[in-house]
């Protein structure tokens, strides 16, 4: 009988940035519809085993540095020798940087080629290894976190971050496009901001009003919130989302 509480029983994830802000709020999420997450962290582990703990055990940790080009098909490789089969891909790590225009040109070049190795490319190597593998096993599906910087353009000192969001609302599109007849579902999420420690470096800088100002609610979004909509989207009921961007910005973009 289907287990209306728990919709994503038996499936196994994997979440990368996974001890993140929105990551461990997905994680968390994920454990309590029923799946198994394999939570991916970068560089802390306690926070990576404690979430473990947090989830009651059930699923998995692994490490990988996306920084590094080799970084993602490693993490992938472990992926699967911990799980065998994976059902689902949340490419959730990001990192946001700051350059500006004035900044030497190597600093800007190095700037641009990280933030599109970390939040771009990466997530390119892993949606290529998750494709390959959902075809050889029924379907998959494939979750990328863009933002709303990636519709609407970003602010003069960040302009890398937005430019790896569009990208990846793109490759989304052409996912959904091309491997849909294969099982594979693919959407992506666009938040505005989101309470975490991204956010509060902005608010730390320029205040909170300066992050509120154009968000009709008043109000960031709680990763919470974020990882409901990952959940929902994630489920196998939902196999119509293929191809959709889902906002979730409080007004503060509507197209
Ligand atoms: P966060 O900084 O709390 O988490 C980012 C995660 O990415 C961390 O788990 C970190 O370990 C991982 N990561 C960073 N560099 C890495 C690397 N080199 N190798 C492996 N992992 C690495 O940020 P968050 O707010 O939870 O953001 C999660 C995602 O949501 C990001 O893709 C971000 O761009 C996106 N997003 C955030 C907001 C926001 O306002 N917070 C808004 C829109 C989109």
């Amino acid at each position: 009988m289907t287990d209306f509480t728990k919709p994503l029983g038996g499936q196994t994830i994997l979440v990368t940035g996974g001890t993140g802000g929105i990551g461990a709020a997905i994680v968390e999420r994920l454990a309590q519809e029923g799946a198994r997450p394999i939570i991916h962290y970068s560089r802390d582990r306690q926070s990576a085993e404690a979430l473990l703990s947090r989830i009651g055990g059930n699923g998995a940790i692994v490490q990988a540095d996306l920084s590094d080009g080799q970084g993602p098909a490693l993490l992938w490789k472990q992926a699967i020798a911990i799980a065998g089969r994976i059902d689902g891909l949340v490419n959730n790590a990001g990192i946001r940087t700051e350059v500006s225009i004035d900044a030497e040109p190597e600093i800007w070049r190095s700037a641009w080629q990280r933030e599109f190795q970390v939040n771009f490319f990466a997530a390119t190597d892993l949606c290529r290894e998750a494709i390959v593998h959902f075809r050889a096993h029924g379907g998959g599906r494939i979750i990328n976190m863009a933002s709303r910087a990636g519709q609407r353009g970003y602010a003069a000192n960040f302009m890398p971050y937005g430019a790896t969001k569009a990208a990846l609302l793109n490759l989304t599109k052409s996912i959904a496009r091309s491997f849909g007849a294969e099982g594979v579902v693919a959407v992506a999420i666009a938040p505005g901001w989101v309470q975490t420690e991204m956010a509060e470096q902005y608010i730390a800088e320029f205040g909170k009003q300066a992050a509120v100002v154009d968000i009709p609610i008043g109000e960031m979004a709680q990763p919470s919130e974020i990882a409901e909509v990952v959940a929902f989207a994630l489920r196998p009921s939902q196999r119509s989302l293929n191809g959709a961007t889902l906002d979730v910005n409080g007004g503060s973009y509507i197209r």
